[in-house]
């Protein structure tokens, strides 16, 4: 499914037809030679003897001869000359004729332009071009036309999609749908002195329909919509890449209202590791630069707006999200079972499909599955179906499809089991039971076992009422409890772990290191530093100032605090299996539950 038109005609292709018009010249002109059947000498000797070689042609190391048998036909051959001795009384005894066989070659000054002349004419003409397409990419001076030429290079005139073709992702659609209405009427924004927002980044794991969002962004706003990868930035030659960015903002600039799409944008929104060896980004860093510079350069108040789409958020240069550049982010998330139920159901329009097909069940069976895979999972069963001689899809097709997929899928662990599936939703509601049953601690608001795009197979979020600058002793202790309900409840539960809690257990320990090390919350270290922070605004990097015996303590210190805070964890929840129970199995079945449901089964007095 190749969407992107090449509307120019890349080098590749003169070249391409240069070396077919040497090729159709060879072969006319080729000596005929080539083209007559070789045979042994016995043959040509045989025939001799039996009268039938009419003519014969003698060179230094072949024979050519044509023969004519008692039917009438003739041949032309050509053999070996062994420099057989008795060759000459053979000629003589035969009576053949001595003649020319093979036709004489080509003119020699037909030969010598065809040999020399041509070829050179070639070299130059596709010398000529290839300086031309340089130009056009440095934007020398002497381009323009053929810079403007090629103006239509990004325009992809109408996508054909709407927000009716992306199912689910309705959070997105929502930040999305604000963009198309800023673009139909800039006024109502500019009255009040709203500005939209220069651009805004789709951020979501692969084949959950970031490219189609944006798609349907054009479809819907009716303005022109210059769309390119990341990865076509990225040229052999330094500087060209820059003077691409440049070139795409200079015609969006001319076209506006519009909107740019840079999909892919972390090929070339890679941090930059200042102070590389050799420099051997250069090329990338000058995209990147120009990228930043255009941004901040052109007026988000005519109308041009820059979508761009990564799954890799967490390589992208702190730069690019700055505000007055990617801004805002839209996250575009795995779909959840209502999600899931909505995307087959746009595919399968597309397709002849039984009128009983249950599309829920196999939204079930797919928990974890992307867009792409559901996408999949519908052309598969109808590929199925005309396979077997159907007229349309049936729930056994999908059925199927579906496990063709998830065996397809399972090396990428894309698909989860109903194990893992109950295994995770018991870790996210043991966070939850924890950090509800604790004072001081932020609310839950939403709770998914929906794979991230951080990587987590699940989450818990917690968001605090107002802002907070402050931690207090028992807010951070309780802060570790909560990361450790996860694997806690996995304990009680399984009565064994799996290795889900990584995250819960790097967060933890940083915390409790920082309670040590830099908050002085510790009673063995009372208000010491014992590290600082080097890097503030990067990353926040940590550098350990003590000695190795300090270093020993400071361990077996956050060691403490980790384990307390686990076996408090452990005793919530045994406090309150029946809750844990009850809440896991609701969210094993519904995939996201929002925090305001979570409080009334929480609160809900038992049944009994
Ligand atoms: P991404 O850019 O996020 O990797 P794409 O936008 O290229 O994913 O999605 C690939 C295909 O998967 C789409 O063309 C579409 O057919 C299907 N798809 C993905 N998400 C959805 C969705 N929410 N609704 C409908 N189709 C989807
Ligand atoms: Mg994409
Ligand atoms: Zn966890």
């Amino acid at each position: 499914m190749t969407e992107k038109k090449t509307p120019k005609k890349p080098l590749i292709f003169y070249a391409v037809v240069a070396m077919i018009i040497l090729l159709v010249f060879n072969l006319l002109f080729m000596p005929a030679l080539n083209r007559i059947p070789e045979v042994p000498y016995n043959f040509f000797v045989s025939s001799l003897e039996q009268g039938n070689v009419q003519l014969v042609e003698v060179q230094d190391t072949q024979i050519a001869f044509i023969t004519q048998d008692e039917a009438g036909q003739q041949g032309i051959y050509v053999t070996g000359n062994p420099n057989d001795p008795q060759l000459v009384d053979r000629l003589l005894d035969a009576e053949v004729d001595f003649g020319q066989v093979i036709p004489k070659e080509e003119s020699p000054l037909l030969m010598f332009i065809l040999t020399w002349i041509l070829p050179i004419i070639l070299f130059v003409v596709i010398g000529q071009l290839m300086a031309r397409y340089m130009q056009k990419k440095m934007g020398g001076p002497n381009s323009m036309s053929f810079g403007k030429s090629n103006a239509k290079i990004y325009v992809e005139a109408q996508t054909g999609k709407t927000f009716a073709d992306v199912a689910g992702e309705d959070e997105a659609k929502e930040a999305l749908k604000e963009i198309v209405d800023f673009l139909h009427n800039p006024s109502k924004y500019e009255s009040i002195g709203a500005t939209m927002p220069k651009g805004a980044l789709l951020v979501g794991p692969p084949g959950t329909g970031k490219t189609l969002l944006a798609k349907a962004v054009a479809g819907e706003a009716h303005v022109p919509f210059f769309s390119i990868s990341g990865s076509e930035f990225v040229e052999m030659f330094v500087g060209m890449g820059a003077a691409k960015v440049r070139d795409l903002f200079k015609q969006a600039n001319e076209k506006a209202p519009c909107i740019v799409f840079i999909d892919e944008i972390d090929t070339i929104g890679k941090k930059r590791d200042g102070g590389g060896m050799g420099g051997g980004n250069d090329e990338r860093e000058q995209t990147l630069n120009q990228l930043l510079t255009e941004m901040d350069g052109f007026d988000a108040r005519k109308g041009v707006v820059i979508l761009a789409a990564t799954n890799r958020p967490e390589s992208l240069d702190k730069a690019l999200l700055r505000p007055g550049r990617f801004d805002r982010r839209i996250p575009v998330e795995l779909p959840d079972l209502a999600g899931r139920e909505a995307i087959l159901k746009v595919h399968a329009a597309n397709v002849k499909i039984a009128p009983d097909v249950d599309y829920n069940a196999i939204a079930r069976a797919t928990a974890g599955a992307s867009g792409a895979e559901l996408a999949n999972i519908v052309n598969e069963a109808a590929l199925r179906a005309v396979r077997l001689g159907r007229q349309s899809v049936t729930q056994a097709d999908l059925e199927e499809s579906v496990e063709v997929i998830i065996a397809g899928y399972q090396r990428k662990n894309a698909v989860i089991s109903p194990k893992d599936k109950r295994i995770i939703a018991y870790h996210e509601i043991g966070h939850a039971l924890v950090a509800a049953k604790q004072s001081n601690s932020a609310p839950v608001t939403k709770i998914t076992i929906i794979p991230r795009t951080s990587g987590a197979l699940g989450y818990t979020m917690q968001v605090d009422e107002g802002e907070k600058v402050l931690m207090s002793r028992e807010e951070a202790f309780n802060k570790i409890a909560t990361l450790t309900g996860g694997r806690a409840a996995e304990e009680l539960i399984f009565g064994n772990y799996t290795s889900g809690a990584s995250n819960d257990i790097e967060q933890a320990t940083k915390l409790a290191r920082a309670m040590v090390t830099r908050y002085g919350m510790s009673s063995e270290f009372d208000m010491m530093a014992l590290e600082t922070v080097t890097n503030q605004y990067l990353g926040g990097d940590t550098s350990l100032a003590c000695s190795p015996e300090t270093a020993a303590k400071i361990d077996s210190e956050v060691l403490g605090i980790i384990k307390k805070a686990h076996a408090k964890a452990i005793s919530i929840l045994k406090e309150n299996s029946g809750k844990l129970d009850e809440l896991a199995q609701y969210l094993y079945e519904k995939e996201t539950i929002t925090g305001d449901e979570f409080m009334q089964i929480l609160n809900k007095p038992k049944a009994s």
